[in-house]
């Protein structure tokens, strides 16, 4: 099973490309390319051998690059290519109310809040950039440690699970 990065801590080399997000949402968009024409192929070659080599891949260079947590649903692009799930409090939404006036965090005060971050990095970047304004729906923590890259092909990503739709209120 996978280690994953603790919290807050940055591989080497990472950061440096992290805050060069104008290069990693051109990569994004090629890497996206590549991904969306390659699965469908190598699933129907062998579903379960695409299925890992997906897995491993992601848990691999995004696992380096952006110390991603596997959450299956990958909004990186929308949050200035720096993951969401490596803030302490897994907020989809940020920053909480809680960063000190130095832009640290609240609950790891040694490290710059990661949603500052995200904003910081979303300034530059031209085409997602925008999307930083977004409010992003929970987490669907049932796909946890699954491929978000194949999540993206399949269109999972986007659905909402059953039971999460707000019930119709009625009026009296
Ligand atoms: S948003 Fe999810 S899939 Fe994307 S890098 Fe973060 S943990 Fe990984």
């Amino acid at each position: 099973m996978t280690t994953y990065l603790k919290e807050g801590r940055r591989a080497p080399g990472s950061e440096w490309l992290k805050n060069h997000p104008r290069f990693l949402e051109w990569f994004y968009d090629v890497s996206k390319q590549v991904i969306v024409k390659t699965y469908p192929l190598l699933k129907r070659i062998n579903p379960k051998f695409a299925e890992k080599l997906m897995i491993r891949g992601e848990e691999i260079s995004k696992g380096w690059l952006f110390n991603c947590q596997m959450c299956g649903q990958c909004i990186l692009h929308s949050t200035g290519m720096t993951c969401p799930m490596t803030c302490p409090k897994n907020l989809r939404n940020g920053p909480c109310g809680g960063v000190r006036a130095n832009g640290h965090c609240e609950v790891i005060p040694e490290l710059l809040c990661v949603w500052v971050q995200a904003w910081e990095r979303s300034q530059q970047m031209q085409a997602y950039g925008h999307e930083m304004q977004w409010i992003q729906p929970p987490v669907n923590r049932a796909l946890q440690g699954t491929s978000a890259w194949i999540n993206l092909v399949e269109k999972i990503d986007t659905e909402t699970p059953p039971g999460w739709k707000l019930a119709e209120i009625k009026g009296n």
